[in-house]
């Protein structure tokens, strides 16, 4: 079994948005539904040693998902590879989810009532394929893979790169990490 993961490498990231186009066309998404925005921070330091970053946003897959925990139909639910997604059927749209996300990365369709958010494109990577954005990213910025499997581009990644996990002090245990470096 696998245990997916995506790694965010910043220092290639030149916030162009294909990823997030890609997925909102794919995943034909509503209008007002965004599941991977990419934000930018900073700029930081003092001129003219300024530096900025263009940060990919997304959901976390986290391994203690409050998502999860949160959701009192079993609509919201965690694949024993980590990925995490919700079952449209079994949503009834109370919001307890999206609340309980640290992240931001849960919306509801007003169309349907239910809750929304990015499953890594499950169905593709069922099929061996990547998802949309990663595979869009010509930046190679978004990269994903098996965490389990020490041979994989992630593993290598997050073991060699000091990548770090966005609000790692909530003990949500993200399984999407984060390259940060200052050039
Ligand atoms: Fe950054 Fe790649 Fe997304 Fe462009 S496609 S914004 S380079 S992550
Ligand atoms: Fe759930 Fe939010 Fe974590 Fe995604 S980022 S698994 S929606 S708590």
């Amino acid at each position: 079994m696998a245990r997916y993961a995506m790694v965010m490498d910043t220092r290639r990231c030149i916030g162009c948005h294909s990823c997030t186009a890609a997925c909102k066309v794919n995943n034909e998404l509503p209008t007002d539904i965004v599941y991977n925005p990419v934000t930018t921070v900073g700029p930081t330091g003092v001129f003219p040693d300024l530096h900025m970053a263009n940060l990919p946003l997304i959901c976390m897959h986290c391994d203690n998902a409050p998502c999860v925990d949160a959701c009192p139909t079993g609509a919201s639910i965690r694949n024993d590879d980590g990925i995490v997604h919700v079952e449209d059927e079994k949503c009834v749209g109370c919001l307890s989810c999206v609340m309980a996300c640290p992240y931001g990365a849960r919306v509801q369709n007003h169309q349907t009532g239910a809750v929304q958010k990015c499953d890594f494109c499950k169905d593709r990577v069922a099929e061996g394929k990547l998802p949309h954005c990663v595979k869009t990213c010509h930046q190679k910025a978004r990269v994903f893979g098996d965490l389990d499997d020490e041979t994989s581009e992630v593993f290598k990644l997050v073991n060699g790169r000091n990548a770090t996990r966005l609000l790692g002090e909530l003990n949500t245990e993200p399984f999407v990490f984060y390259i940060y470096e200052k050039r």
